[in-house]
């Protein structure tokens, strides 16, 4: 085996062995947590705001609660947005549905929200519904913007299936294609 090939076989195992490896410590941790956190009259609440990536995980003692703040229905997994903007009828798949986010998680310790921020203040979140949540922390993990094809206008998996397919007919109608690494 040549160097380089050694050289990403150890790459590569290094990454499995901390995947594999983190997953069952997170499960045990998880079933501890489970067993610690009691649900308390006047929980603090620790709003995150946002969703993705940064938003996704929290641990949180006995004392506070999380809500969790997210426009869209499904993680939009940016990352494939560009193969999803050629690759016709596999749209769906760029979607990873919210539901089952909290599995396993203690009852009472999270609830979520799906709305939009439009205004913080120093207690309270605005929502676009009217609705406001009030908050002890706030975490604000609203990533950054980006155009079209990486974010989507709609908030729902329909319509921004149907955003991703326009994209899709602006690439097939077009003569000249610029691709920008
Ligand atoms: C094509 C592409 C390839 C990439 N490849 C890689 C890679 O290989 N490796 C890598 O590490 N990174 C990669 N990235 C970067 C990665 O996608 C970002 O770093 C990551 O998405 C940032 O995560 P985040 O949670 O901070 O923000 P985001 O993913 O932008 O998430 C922000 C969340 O906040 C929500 N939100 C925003 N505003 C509001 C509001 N007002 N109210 C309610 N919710 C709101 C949004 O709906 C969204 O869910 C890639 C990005 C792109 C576009």
């Amino acid at each position: 085996m040549s160097s380089g090939k050694i050289k990403v076989f150890i790459k590569a195992l290094g990454f499995f062995v901390l995947h594999f490896g983190r997953s069952p410590v997170q499960r045990v941790a998880a079933c501890g947590h489970s067993w610690t956190w009691h649900s308390t009259p006047g929980a603090q609440k620790v709003v995150v705001l946002g969703g993705s990536f940064a938003g996704i995980e929290l641990t949180l003692p006995t004392g506070y609660k999380a809500v969790w703040i997210e426009k869209n229905s499904n993680l939009n997994y940016s990352f494939n947005s560009p193969r999803f903007s050629v690759l016709t009828g596999h749209e769906q798949t760029a979607f990873i549905p919210y539901d089952g986010v909290a599995k396993g998680a203690p009852p009472g310790i999270f609830a979520r929200i799906q709305d939009r921020a439009v205004a913080i203040t120093e207690n309270q979140v605005l929502l676009a519904s009217g609705d406001h949540v009030e908050y002890a922390y706030l975490a604000i993990e609203t990533g950054s913007f980006q155009p079209l094809p990486v974010q989507l206008v709609s908030t729902e998996l329909n319509g921004a299936c149907h955003e991703l397919k326009g994209v899709q007919q602006i690439i097939m109608a077009s003569q000249k294609i610029a691709i920008i690494y």
